[in-house]
Formats: structure tokens, C-alpha cells, sequence
């Protein structure tokens, strides 16, 4: 049995035509971008390729619009400590409780050590924000505002150009981690009013190790690594070509691939929830089934651990996972599922299926077969499960 990956929002494959793209560049074309030699200039050609591929993907007009970075926290970080030092006067900093680690323990640091104000934001059961609590909480020492476009555990969206527009009339920038949206959801952002979004090409059959920034034109950018004028002296190092040639074949396919992630894999996506749920009692969907991304599905199986419905899936070949992967390891349910105040008997069972356009049918039908069983199984054992626990009120998701 071929093994069923299903964790594509921890992280997913590299294309094999990413791969193949960058290879001439850890051999022949090893040049440094910045040298004059034709080992530089032909490197730095291909880098301006790249980045000219990103732009497609993203929307935007000019090339100095997007920062390369080491990964998506890094970007996520750059964007809040430049807004605390380019918006003279202002300290506070608007977010909300369910947004990645690379915001929160970020924030948290910044309210710990710079006596920065941090207004955390709440959601509703299905994980939508408090728009009135977003709206009291901008003023005029807000200095930025920084909501996820897609939430990584959950799949939800966030009215994000909405967002942009209440951070703007308060005069505050807007930042976006986008890492869970880039490749899953059309972005124009030449028409948008968002300041900064962050990406991440692991996320999209990239490699580890490389993400970017979007800085709006006219944006300021303070740097958070110093030293070389590389990226026009916003990100000094010298350029990660392998991998910003690699992002950019990831881009181009995540284009061409944005139709079938929409129709193919929101299809599969739906099979197997519906199917989940229709084989197994007691389980609910987490997160706002009517506005999400395509291809996550997270569902809470009441009275089990969620630590041992995913070993028991891995004995059956299959991966997927409990919340984020930043946050496993500890006791504690999500902190997002706790944000949405799902019952403790239910968040402990919840389990994230995040699927790419690399799925097929059968993996869906794997997961069916083997699922049920898993959870007879660890509910045979649950000190919780009497077999007779009343049934959760739980949303009903609305298929396409
Ligand atoms: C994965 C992820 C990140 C972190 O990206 P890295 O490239 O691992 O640094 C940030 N935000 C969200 C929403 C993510 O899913």
C-alpha cells in the first residue's frame, strides 16, 4: 500500500520540476548574483525570472515589491518589528489569538522585553474574528495590524482586505501571514490594500528554508538582517538561488494548478469529510465550514486522543496530524481550538487532513476504511466513552 500523505499544511513534496529546475544551480551555475562575471550575471538573470514568477502568482506589479527571506517566520517576523520602527509614535500591535507561532511568540516577546501593547484578537466557535473587538482595538497607536489569511489548523479565511482597509483608517499598516493561502486562493494584490504578506515555499512544493515578503510600493522596510545590499539592502545575505529559482517554478505551478485545487482537491476534500462523518458518531468539523480553504479538513473525534488516532494511522500508512506541528508534543489542546472554545472532550480528538494536489481517490478511500476502526477501537478503551454520550451539537458543513 503505497503510502497516503495528508499533511500538506505542515509541510508538502517538492515538485519534481522544482527540483529539476534547481539543480544547475548547486553545479554549473553556482555563481554568486552579485558578481560581475558571466557565473553571476546568468544567475542573476535567473533570479529576476524567479522573482517575475512569484509576482504572477501574487498579483503584483514591481519587482522591488517582494523580499526574499529564509522562511515564512522570518518574513512574518521582518514585518512586525520594521512596523514598530517605521511607524513613529506607535506602539500596539492588533493580531488575533489563533495565528501562527511565528506571530504569537513573537508578540509575546515584544509585550515582554519592548513594552509593546498587543490586542489579541478573539473568534467565535467557527473561528470567525470579532470584527467589533477589531475595531475598538485599532487607534492611533496602533502601529500595525497583522491577521492570517488562512488559518494553518483549521482551514479558515479571514476577510483580510476588509481588515486592510479598518487597519488603514485608523492609519496603521496591515500585514497578512499568508503562508496557508499562497497556491490555494486567488491574490491580486496590485488591487489590494494590504501592506505586507508573508509565504513560505514548503507550503507549495518549494523547498524548506526559503519565503518571502511582499512590501507594498511605498511601504517602508526596515531590515531585520544586516550587513550586504542584497534585496536593495531589506534582506542582506547572499541570495539563496537554488531555492528563489525553485520558488519561482513552484509559483508558475501553483498558478497553472489554482483551478484543480479549487475543484479536484476541494472535491476530495469534501469526500472525506462527508464520509468521516457519515461512518463515525461523535465527530464534529472544526472551523467555518462555509469559508476555508479547499483542501483542509479538521475534525474533532469526541472522547479520544488525537495522539492515538494519528499513531494508529501512521500503523496504517497514513499521515496527517493533530493541530499544527509547531505545537504537538505538548498536552494541551490547540491553541486555536481553545480560541474557539471547542469542548475539551472534543478538541483533545481533533485531527487536521490536509491534502494537495498530489491526492488521489484512493487515499481518500484508504482513510474511510481504516478510520472507523481506529476509533472503536481507542473509544473501547476511553474512560470517557460510556457508548451512549450524547451527541454534540455539530455544524453541518455545505458541499459544492
Ligand atoms: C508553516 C507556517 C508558518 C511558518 O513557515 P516557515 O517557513 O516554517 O517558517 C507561518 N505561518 C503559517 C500560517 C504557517 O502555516
Amino acid at each position: 500500500m503505497k503510502p497516503v500523505y495528508l499533511d500538506n499544511n505542515a509541510t508538502t513534496r517538492v515538485d519534481p520540476r522544482v527540483v529539476d529546475a534547481m539543480l544547475p544551480y548547486f553545479t554549473e551555475q553556482f555563481g554568486n548574483a552579485s558578481s560581475i562575471h558571466a557565473f553571476g550575471a546568468d544567475v542573476g538573470t535567473a533570479i529576476r525570472h524567479a522573482r517575475r514568477q512569484l509576482q504572477a502568482l501574487l498579483g503584483t506589479e514591481f519587482d522591488h515589491e517582494i523580499v526574499y527571506t529564509g522562511c515564512g517566520t522570518e518574513a512574518d517576523n521582518t514585518a512586525l518589528l520594521s512596523a514598530l520602527e517605521t511607524q513613529a509614535g506607535r506602539n500596539e500591535i492588533v493580531t488575533s489569538a489563533v495565528e501562527h507561532p511565528a506571530i504569537l511568540a513573537l508578540c509575546a516577546w515584544l509585550e515582554k522585553t519592548r513594552g509593546v501593547k498587543v490586542h489579541y484578537i478573539g473568534v467565535d466557535s467557527r473561528g470567525r474574528l470579532d470584527m467589533d473587538a477589531y475595531r475598538k482595538a485599532l487607534g492611533p497607536r496602533t502601529a500595525i495590524a497583522s491577521i492570517m489569511w488562512a488559518n494553518n489548523e483549521t482551514g479558515n479565511l479571514f476577510e483580510v482586505e476588509t481588515l486592510a482597509e479598518l487597519a488603514h483608517e485608523a492609519g496603521a499598516l496591515f500585514h497578512t501571514d499568508a503562508v496557508q493561502a499562497v497556491g490555494k486562493v486567488p491574490m491580486d494584490l496590485k488591487t489590494s490594500e494590504i501592506d505586507m504578506l508573508s509565504l513560505s515555499g514548503q507550503k507549495f512544493h518549494a523547498p524548506k528554508g526559503i519565503g518571502a515578503l511582499y512590501v507594498r510600493r511605498g511601504v517602508r522596510l526596515r531590515p531585520m538582517i544586516r550587513g550586504g545590499h542584497q534585496e536593495r539592502g531589506r534582506r542582506a545575505g547572499t541570495e539563496n538561488a537554488p531555492s528563489i529559482i525553485g520558488l519561482g517554478v513552484a509559483a508558475e505551478l501553483a498558478r497553472t494548478h489554482l483551478e484543480d485545487e479549487n475543484t479536484r482537491v476541494r472535491a476530495l476534500r469534501d469526500r472525506l469529510e462527508k464520509g468521516l462523518l457519515q461512518r463515525i458518531s461523535h465527530a464534529m468539523v472544526t472551523g467555518d465550514p462555509d469559508y476555508r480553504l479547499p483542501n483542509t479538513s479538521n475534525i474533532a473525534f469526541e472522547y479520544i486522543e488525537g495522539e492515538g488516532i494519528l499513531l494508529l494511522l501512521n500503523k496504517a500508512g497514513i499521515a496527517a496530524s493533530s493541530g499544527s506541528a509547531c505545537t504537538s508534543g505538548s498536552l494541551e489542546p490547540s491553541h486555536v481550538l481553545r480560541a474557539m472554545k471547542v469542548p475539551y472532550t472534543a478538541a483533545h480528538g481533533a485531527i487536521r487532513f490536509s491534502l494537495s494536489r498530489e491526492n488521489t481517490e484512493e487515499d481518500v478511500d484508504h482513510v474511510l476504511e481504516v478510520m472507523p476502526g481506529i476509533v472503536d477501537t481507542l473509544r473501547g478503551i476511553s474512560p470517557f466513552w460510556d457508548g451512549t454520550s450524547a451527541t454534540r451539537s455539530a455544524f453541518t458543513p455545505t458541499y459544492a
